[in-house]
C-alpha cells in the first residue's frame, strides 16, 4: 500500500474500506479469492482499492457495463455516496448516455480521440451543439411508441483512428460537412456560453 502505515493499520484501513463499500461482515471478506466473490462483490473490491489511498481524482473506465442492470444500479449508488463522504471526483468513462445523466455534473463527448463537446450535463442533454452529440442523442431509444421525434443521420462506419486526416475527425460521417472542413484542421473547442464548449467550424 505505498509504504504508508504498519501492518496492523493497513488491516484496520482494509477492513473500514471493505465495509464503507458494503462488503460486510468485512472479516469474512478479508482473505475471500476472486472467484467467490459475485460480479458486483468484485466491483465493489475494486472501488475499496482505489479510494484506499484516499485521492482525490479518480479514473473509472466503463466501471459498471460488465454488470447486471440490477447490480449496475448499486455500484453507481455507492459511487455516488463515496464521491459526496470521501470529497472524491470521478472521470466517469461511459458509452451509455443513461449513466452519463445519472453520474455526472458535466459531461465531455469525444469523438475518434478529441473531446467535440463538453458542458453541464442538463445543458448538454437538451441543446446539444456537435453534429455527432446530437446524433448520439437523437439514437437513444424512447420507450413511448408514440413519441415522435427527429433522427440525425451519420454517414459511413467508424472511421479510421489511424494517421487521420488534417481536418475535422468527424467530416467523413458529418451530415453538416462542406469544403471549409475539408480544408480547415480539426476545430478548437469553443466557448458558446453557459460554460458550453463546442469544436465545429459550423455551430
Ligand atoms: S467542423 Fe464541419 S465536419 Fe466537423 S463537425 Fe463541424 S460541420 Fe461537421
Amino acid at each position: 500500500m505505498q509504504g504508508i502505515g504498519t501492518i496492523t493499520e493497513r488491516e484496520e484501513r482494509i477492513t473500514e474500506l471493505l465495509e464503507t463499500v458494503g462488503l460486510t461482515p468485512a472479516a469474512s471478506f478479508l482473505f475471500r479469492y476472486p472467484h467467490e466473490l459475485s460480479g458486483g462483490q468484485r466491483q465493489r473490491v475494486a472501488i475499496a482499492r482505489a479510494l484506499i489511498i484516499s485521492p482525490l481524482f479518480v479514473v473509472a473506465d466503463e466501471p459498471t457495463s460488465m454488470l447486471d442492470v440490477s447490480v449496475r444500479t448499486g455500484v453507481m449508488h455507492l459511487m455516488q455516496d463515496l464521491a459526496t463522504n470521501m470529497n472524491v471526483t470521478y472521470l466517469y468513462i461511459t458509452h451509455d448516455l443513461a449513466v452519463a445523466r445519472y453520474m455526472c455534473n458535466r459531461i465531455a463527448v469525444m469523438y475518434l480521440g478529441k473531446l467535440v463537446e463538453l458542458a453541464e450535463t442538463e445543458e448538454l442533454l437538451q441543446h446539444a451543439l456537435h453534429p455527432y452529440t446530437r446524433a448520439l442523442l437523437s439514437a437513444v431509444p424512447v420507450p413511448d411508441p408514440t413519441h415522435k421525434r427527429s433522427t440525425v443521420e451519420i454517414k459511413g462506419g467508424i472511421s479510421k483512428p489511424i494517421n487521420p486526416e488534417p481536418r475535422c475527425r468527424f467530416y467523413d460521417r458529418c451530415p453538416l460537412a462542406d469544403n471549409s472542413c475539408r480544408d480547415s484542421p480539426h476545430p478548437e473547442l469553443e466557448d458558446k456560453g453557459n460554460n458550453h464548449f463546442v469544436a465545429c467550424h459550423k455551430v
